[in-house]
């Protein structure tokens, strides 16, 4: 298999690495670029408001954005949380926030207010970004420290002479992101992201979206931008290639994407698979079949969680002449570390999409290593590194791989690990927690999920935050959070539940609406099974391949 070494048991990425970037910071990086594209091209439309932003202007408002957080304190190194809606304001504030050298975390606008004390008691930030309309989610912190947007952007306004307030010292290895991810086990940790991880992340994107006849695509951006894979590709990765995003804001609605790439030819539209799901049934009616949206789509992008082998045949049915890729990547990697149709391989054909996965004949291939990125596949039990064709963990080390988790240094020592022959300057490989194995094309496919994760329509869910909800409930003695199958959302928590001695009453319905107003809609319980007793190591851990392969074969339903 190209790219592998057997003495090392390493897959090397078949594409040419990326040549070091000079640029220190992920602002020096972007705002350089920004200057050379077109001024009456926009980087971002509103579909909602039809109003836009050049490139040009993306890099003045993100420094006079920068410069009013100055003003209100906001310096290198101290953590700006931003909770907000996809808006053409959350580039322009997320690029202020790192062009000042400080730290950018995000928020899911969906969590309750005691899901967002508990990030920002983690994260701790200096200041806390958000709209009018979700402003009294955050009645745990300071008044002080809570800005609304709108109130940043009239300061903006204000400033009509602004000093570049880009500090020289901003190093590759400093801090840029803090987002949450539950990572292999436990609950959501603050994944540690430097400017040269971001900077390597839109090197990425650029090499994978730049076509040779200087082209570039309009994007559909429906990827909510506290998340990785939105962040990555639209506050980092369009920006940078000089693409337009037309965001299509607000609850998801497949009329509003569809009147959005109608009206701005959108030719490339990045989604998770529930949006591939929706676009199958969709198109099945006919005002899609004939719309310009759909002589102007090219290519839709997958990735989040596992796209299945049958949506995607159903997909190419509806859609022929829209080609539809996977890719994959974690909120640990700065987004994507895997891709299909990467050039120069693609014009071979050879890309990764029709290749049947041997082990896990329902999924299709996540495709190739990215540039400058390596890959182990790991035996769980005995540690050593496999050939191709064996299913063991994924590894992946390369230049977007985090530095850690923040304040966490027992899961920052479990998911960066360094072998003992290897050198301080090799890098450590970020353990997946996926099971993957790769082809004999070099192809990588993902087998099944080890870690605890639950994806829910590619939200997270971290199964120790329901268990600690579930555990408080009077009528329960044990409990455990698993994965359940589902065609719509790929996964749904589902409790498995052992009643208290004297508790036979509590039906599924008490334990659903129990968790229901504590935890944000996406990470409601969907599905109670009742056990008399949850399946333990010796140590008391649950067993939770056991519990997941029992729920596959479990059939009693709430
Ligand atoms: P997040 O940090 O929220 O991006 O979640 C990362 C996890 O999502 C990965 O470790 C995988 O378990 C899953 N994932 C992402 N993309 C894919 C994909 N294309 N196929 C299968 N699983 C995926």
């Amino acid at each position: 298999t190209a790219g592998y070494c057997a003495a090392t048991g390493t897959y090397s990425s078949c594409h040419p690495p990326i040549a070091a970037a000079t640029a220190e910071s992920f602002p020096e990086y972007l705002f350089r670029r920004l200057l050379r594209f077109p001024t009456d091209l926009p980087a971002f439309v509103d579909a909602s408001t039809g109003a836009s932003l050049s490139f040009p202007d993306l890099r003045t408002l993100s420094l006079k954005a920068a410069s009013a957080l100055s003003a209100l304190g906001l310096r290198r190194g101290h953590v700006a949380l931003l909770l907000a809606p996809n808006s053409l304001h959350f580039p322009v504030i997320s690029l202020g926030i790192l062009s000042l050298g400080a730290v950018l975390s995000a928020a899911n606008p969906l969590l309750t207010p005691a899901e967002l004390a508990d990030q920002a008691g983690d994260s701790e930030p200096f200041l806390v970004l958000t709209t009018a309309e979700l402003a009294p989610k955050l009645i745990s912190l300071t008044a002080s420290r809570v800005v609304l947007i709108d109130h940043l952007l009239a300061r903006i306004d204000d400033h009509g002479t602004w000093a570049c307030p880009t500090p020289d010292d901003i190093c590759r290895d400093d801090p840029a992101l803090l987002f949450y991810s539950s990572g292999k086990t436990g609950r959501s940790k603050g994944v540690v992201s430097t400017h040269g991880n971001a900077i390597a992340a839109a090197s990425f994107l650029e090499h994978w979206w730049r076509r040779d006849d200087g082209s570039v695509d309009v994007f559909g951006c429906v990827l909510p931008m506290f998340h990785m894979w939105g962040f990555s590709s639209f506050v980092l990765g369009t920006p940078a290639i000089g693409a337009t995003a037309v965001l299509v804001p607000g609850r998801f609605s497949m009329d509003k994407l569809m009147a959005a790439m109608e009206q701005h030819g959108v030719t490339r539209l990045l989604a998770v698979p529930p949006i591939v799901v929706q676009m199958v049934k969709v198109a099945a009616g006919e005002p899609f079949a004939t719309s310009k949206a759909r002589l102007c789509l090219r290519e839709v992008v997958s990735s989040g969680a596992p796209l299945q082998r049958e949506h995607m045949a159903r997909f190419r049915r509806c859609f022929p002449l829209v080609s539809l890729k996977q890719c994959y990547g974690l909120t640990e990697t700065t987004g994507i570390v895997t891709t299909c149709n990467f050039p120069p391989l693609a014009h071979n054909g050879d890309d990764g999409v029709e290749f049947s996965n041997e082990h896990e004949p329902s999924s299709i291939s996540i495709g190739r290593l990215v540039p400058s990125t390596e890959a182990r596949i790991v035996d769980v039990e005995s540690g050593e590194a496999l050939p191709p064709g064996r299913v063991g963990e994924l590894w992946i080390r390369g230049p977007s791989v985090m530095q850690g988790y923040l304040r966490r240094e027992e899961a920052t020592a479990a998911a960066l690990v360094r072998s003992a022959s290897e050198l301080e300057q090799a890098g450590k490989w970020l353990r997946t927690g996926d099971l993957c194995y790769v082809d004999s094309r070099g192809l990588l496919h993902v087998v099944d999920r080890i870690k605890e994760m639950i994806k829910y329509k590619a939200y997270q869910v971290a199964p120790a935050e329901l268990e600690d909800v579930l555990a408080a409930h009077p009528g329960i003695h044990d409990v455990a959070v698993a994965p359940y199958p589902d065609e719509e959302a790929g996964e749904i928590p589902v409790a498995c539940v052992v009643r208290k001695p004297g508790s036979h009453t509590l039906q599924a319905r008490d334990v659903m609406s129990f968790v229901q107003d504590k935890v944000a809609p996406y990470k409601k319980i969907r599905k109670v099974v009742f056990l008399d007793s949850i399946p333990r190591s010796p140590s008391g851990k649950i067993s939770r391949a056991q519990l997941k392969s029992f729920l596959r074969t479990c059939t009693s339903t709430a």
